[in-house]
């Protein structure tokens, strides 16, 4: 028998599940007071939802690192500016159609192009590579996610034939903001850049490490209010790691439960939004894509970065690439996922608009 405080939580899950909106107290409770057999209930609730909305098949999107470059100075970040002990490489055009190529004969119907802001790789070079991409694949999905650009550049990745566009808002609180990245860097500029991807019609993206130094939970509701008012169609979630020679490595990880627990509060709050297993998740936890998936998460990303590379994209220590975050192993991701009753759906995945 549950107490009668116990029904209070999986009636504030049932009617966040049935489209009410929250309080802040009620967010509040749902972000740290549950109980592990809540909390089972809220990730099974979530697991429903995704399930009415999309079905059991996990959508694939092939995942190109295109630079480990950066011109910014994340705090949290391996790939930061200034370290000095990062490794770097870049992508040329032509290794990127290749990837693009190698993930195509996979059976991938979406190419992600991920990267630091790396001044080489401009706004010309990358709406080329874009023009490039859609000429060779006119029905797959183009997805970049390359930093804050002007507000020209996205509409000329757009008119080249881009379709989506993932940029983490990272955290809405402007001071945690500033605490987790240079001066020059300013939360108000990366929430413009979201409004104004939304408004070039990009399938946009968003989302905010779990666990970041200094994250409180109060963060995490003002990420949630944040996401109301953005309404992405992607929201990416995963436990912050530290990554070696950056401020922050020292500090300790996100956890999973954490993680998770956002995955479904953000699925039953955007039951239509497009939520991935992130890599750092499954990085943090042997089973961390399973876990995500069984809270309501069905995207994966597989790796398809040339293998000599993909080592150097080190944004945290020990970056898995290998298994089923490998495009190379599909075999190994799809008897994983029918192990818990699902499958890989080689679909484009747009989001569902009804
Ligand atoms: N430069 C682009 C951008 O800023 O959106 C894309 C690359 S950036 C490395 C992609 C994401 O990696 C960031 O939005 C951040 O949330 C995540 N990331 C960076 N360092 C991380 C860390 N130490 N732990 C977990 N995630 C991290």
């Amino acid at each position: 028998m549950y107490e009668k405080e116990n029904y209070h939580h999986r009636e504030i899950i049932d009617r966040l599940a049935s489209g009410d909106k929250l309080n802040r107290e009620e967010w509040m409770i749902l972000l740290d007071s549950l109980d592990d057999n809540e909390r089972e209930y809220l990730h099974s609730k979530a697991a429903q939802t995704t399930i009415q909305n999309y079905g059991k098949g996990i959508f694939v999107r092939a995942l190109i690192e295109i630079s480990s470059y950066c011109k910014n100075n994340c705090k949290y970040c391996g790939i930061r500016c200034g370290n000095k002990n990062a490794q770097r490489y870049r992508l040329s055009k032509e290794e990127i159609l290749e990837c693009c190529k190698d993930g195509a004969e996979l059976g991938f119907n979406t190419f992600v192009m991920q990267g630091g802001e790396d001044p080489k790789q401009n706004d010309e070079w990358i709406t080329d590579v874009v023009k490039t991409i859609r000429a060779t694949y006119p029905d797959k999905a183009i997805t970049l996610s390359v930093g804050e650009r002007s507000q020209e550049a996205y509409k000329a990745f757009k008119d080249a034939g881009a379709d989506r566009f993932l940029l983490r808002h990272e955290t809405r609180n402007d001071e945690h903001y500033a605490y987790l990245h240079p001066s020059n860097m300013s939360s108000e500029n990366r929430r413009d850049c979201l409004f104004t991807l939304k408004k070039l019609g990009f399938q946009t993206g968003s989302g905010m490490m779990i666990g970041s130094p200094g994250q409180t939970v109060e963060h995490l509701y003002e990420d949630i209010r944040f996401l109301e008012e953005l309404e992405p169609q992607m929201i990416g979630v995963g436990p912050f790691l530290p990554a070696t020679n950056t401020p922050f490595e020292n500090c300790s990880p996100g956890t999973v439960e954490q993680t998770i627990l956002m995955v479904s509060l953000l699925r039953l709050r955007f039951p239509k939004a497009l939520l991935p297993a992130t890599t750092a998740l499954a990085t943090l936890c042997p089973n961390g894509m399973e876990r995500a998936i069984l809270a309501g998460a069905n995207v994966v990303m597989p790796n398809v970065s040339p293998i000599e590379q993909r080592k150097k994209y080190s944004i945290y220590d020990n970056k898995k690439s290998t298994g089923a975050e490998s495009a190379q192993q599909m075999e190994q991701l799809e008897q994983r996922l029918n192990a818990i009753g699902y499958h890989i759906n080689y679909g484009r995945g747009d989001y569902k608009i009804n």
